[in-house]
């Protein structure tokens, strides 16, 4: 048995201390080692950099510890029981780390808790103690670690039967709200910490009707006591990391619903699709998931060239859960998924990269995303959920409706999720070549392992939605539902440029390959002063720019570091990359069957 205590010793510092008690060294001697990266999150994050002393004795005597590498810790052999003690620096407010202060704690194992490398398949007990002093005495416990003699919500001892478990579940301390519902069963809990005003009665129901949808898509919801949405509500902020049996979510407290709201706001709308993500990789990803990611090694890198597939395919169906269980309706849908193609279209990069290459750095890309980032590389999430979306539609025309990417689903959970067994990296087209009969091989190397733009247009005229793309109608346009009738501007001139403000200047942040900018020298992080001798500020910069005589340069002045440079620049037509959608009204009879099933709720 392998024992922990964390003790929040110092929330004004920041500082939880961990002990941690192996009962039964081995006798030959043993390794400690804290992970550098957390499942979920593909990026080496060394969280061991935040472990600030350690020391280990046995029996009152200190023992000494060698460090082998930058996470690891060999022990000296002995077969008496060895008690380390280590404190760590939280203070990170991400769902990826740890974050300790005098208004709450949370952290996840991977930060916190040490791996004994000779015994992690053994059960684990963790004490979870509040820290001192009046003003804590009323902190609560949110985890889904299964107890071992705590209360619900309250300080104690819980456990894991093994390492792998003891850091799937984050675990939240301080004062929050909690309410609760049950689908298929299951109490499903939603904890906010932060200051809000949410009305979580609407939450609950809304939650309810999504998590429902999902089981019925897949059949079953897994096998477990109680699921968690563990939310925490700031000023600015979002994410969402999926586990086994919950979730731990950052969101602006200003997308949760207040009880005098009834409308569905955009920001809600964006919350309920970060849970409904989430939920959905209770499935896809925590269960069904690749060979690679069963046992990973968390020391260092783990490939798989399937993050479409997990990332894409839950993207799909998160927005899609969202229509089907009645939370929003079509109209609000396509605004959605316009936005996502327009994502994709507003990268040169998506023609460089494929997904599978997308999926396989992303440890140094996708997570390390650069200036040239747009350029370079494309998001298997936004076009992961487009070549779903294609996938469905390919597999309802294609076998007169019979399958779907809903079925697939259903047996990739009960071939593979539900049995433990993790997918060849060729698995997902396997399993939907074998299982409708269809050649997609074609249109697997194009969308999985090429580049060239999906045919969205027919995909989505399958099922009587209208598609087009236009030039953008300025850096708030993301593009939306449309009313088919009303034209597209005439030609709009660019720099082809993405800028921020810095204080009253104007930072270039993206420059985008063949844009007028590039050609002419600009480059990322440069300032602009002035356009045609005026200043340019966020405000005026389209203007300057639109109202230059077509075809001719304007003269641009920009700080590169502190030289001033000057630039002559031609605008160029601003490329069609702005996606407006819209439901088609006159279709033939078998057109409105398909957008039916498609949109029929699996419930
Ligand atoms: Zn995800």
């Amino acid at each position: 048995m392998i024992d922990y205590k964390v003790q929040p010793i110092s929330p004004e510092a920041h500082l939880f201390q961990v002990t941690l008690t192996i009962q039964k060294p081995n006798p030959s001697g043993q390794q400690v080692s804290l992970p550098a990266w957390i499942p979920g999150s593909y990026m080496i994050r060394d969280f061991s950099r935040n472990i600030i002393s350690i020391s280990a004795h046995s029996e009152g005597s200190e023992l000494r510890l060698e460090k082998l590498d930058k996470q690891t810790w060999k022990l000296p052999a002995t077969k008496k029981p060895i008690t380390l003690t280590y404190q760590v620096y939280a203070w990170d407010l991400s769902v990826r780390g740890a974050h300790l202060d005098t208004t709450h704690g949370f952290f996840n194992g991977t930060s916190l808790l040490l791996r004994v490398d000779e015994q992690a398949d053994q059960a684990c007990l963790v004490e979870i103690v509040p820290p001192e002093g009046e003003p804590y005495k009323k902190w609560r416990v949110a985890t889904t670690l299964p107890s071992c003699g705590a209360n619900p919500y309250a300080f104690g001892t819980y456990g894991a039967s093994n390492y792998e478990e003891l850091i799937d579940h984050p675990v939240e301390m301080g004062f929050f709200t909690d309410a609760s519902f049950t689908v298929a069963g299951v109490r499903h809990d939603v904890v906010i910490t932060g200051k809000h005003y949410a009305d979580t009665e609407r939450i609950c129901t809304d939650l309810k009707k999504i998590c429902a949808q999902q089981i019925a898509l897949f059949g079953e919801l897994p096998e477990m006591d109680r699921y968690l949405f563990l939310v925490m509500a700031v000023g600015e902020g979002y994410g969402g990391l999926e586990h086994k049996t919950s979730t731990a979510l950052i969101c602006k407290r200003d997308d949760l619903p207040q009880k005098h709201q009834t409308k569905m706001s955009e920001g809600y709308r964006q919350f309920l699709g970060l849970c409904s993500h989430e939920y959905f990789h209770l499935w896809n990803v925590k269960r069904i998931k690749p060979k690679s990611f069963v046992n990973p090694d968390l020391r260092s890198e783990t490939y798989t060239t399937l993050l479409w597939a997990f990332e894409g395919i839950t993207s799909y169906y998160d927005d899609l859960a969202l229509l089907r269980s009645g939370c929003i309706d079509l109209d609000s849908y396509l605004q959605l998924l316009a936005k996502t193609i327009t994502r994709v279209m507003k990268g040169p990069g998506r023609l460089l990269q494929s997904v599978s290459d997308s999926s396989f750095d992303a440890w140094t890309k996708f997570y390390k995303q650069d200036e040239n980032a747009p350029n370079t590389i494309v998001s298997y999430y936004t076009k992961g959920a487009l070549i779903a979306l294609t996938l469905d539609q390919l597999i309802r025309e294609g076998t007169e409706g019979k399958f779907t990417l809903d079925d697939i689903m259903r047996l990739l959970w009960s071939q593979y999720g539900s049995r433990n067994i993790g997918l060849d990296e060729d698995g997902v087209e396997q399993i939907i070549s074998s299982h409708t009969g269809l050649n997609l091989s074609g249109f697997f190397d194009n969308a999985i392992r090429g580049t060239d733009d999906l045919d969205l247009k027919s995909t989505l005229a399958s099922i009587g939605i209208g598609y087009r793309l236009r030039q953008s109608r300025g850096v708030n346009d993301t593009g939306g539902l449309a009313d088919p009738t009303t034209e597209t501007e005439g030609s709009r001139l660019v720099l082809g440029v993405v800028t921020r403000s810095d204080g009253k200047d104007l930072v270039l942040t993206n420059v985008f390959k063949g844009g007028a900018a590039q050609i002419a020298g600009l480059s990322a992080g440069d300032t602009l002063v002035s356009i045609d001798g005026l200043r340019v500020t966020e405000a005026n910069i389209d203007g300057l720019v639109t109202n230059a005589i077509n075809g001719a340069p304007v003269t641009i002045h920009a700080f590169r570091r502190d030289e001033l440079m000057v630039f002559e620049v031609t605008p160029l037509p601003a490329v069609n990359d702005t996606c407006d959608l819209w439901v088609k009204q006159d279709v033939d009879k078998a057109i409105l069957a398909r957008r039916a099933s498609w949109m029929l709720s699996a419930v």
